[in-house]
């Protein structure tokens, strides 16, 4: 059974999230294409787009994880190679993190922050974003 209400006391799990997966059931296929997902969990059949703009806070999630890489990319370099850093070397790297890192997270920043809204919003069990039945004609 898929009833949103059995899902009521679900804790959403970071693991699922980072692997992909929804935070709240860990089901895989929630994905139409590359960083584009279903409308519905087929699992627990949350409601994933909840609100206009709701992936801001992806995008942040995904600014912040590149910002940390590139940090500790070249903190790392420079505290480990002082004072021969190699900077045109360093400049390359970080160039290709700041490309790829991004890209690679993409889709993760979407179900962390699926994550981490239902860890600041648990369902409640009667919220419409979560309703099976609503059908957003408020
Ligand atoms: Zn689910």
């Amino acid at each position: 059974m898929s009833d949103a209400g059995e899902w009521a006391g679900a804790r959403p799990r970071l693991g699922p999230a980072l692997r992909k997966r929804c935070p709240r059931c860990g089901h895989k296929a929630i994905w139409d294409r590359w960083g584009e997902l279903t409308e519905r969990c087929p699992g627990c059949r949350l409601v994933f787009l909840r609100e206009h703009g709701y992936w801001v806070g992806g995008l942040i999630i995904n600014l912040a994880v590149a910002e940390a890489v590139l940090m500790a990319l070249l903190l790392g370099t420079v505290a480990t190679t002082w004072p021969d850093v190699p900077w045109t070397a360093l400049l390359v790297a970080a160039i290709a993190a700041m490309i790829a890192v991004p890209l690679w997270f993409y889709p993760r920043t979407k179900t962390v922050w699926l994550w981490l809204d239902l860890r600041l919003h648990p369902y409640q069990g009667r919220g419409p974003s979560d309703d099976a039945s609503h059908d957003g004609a408020d």
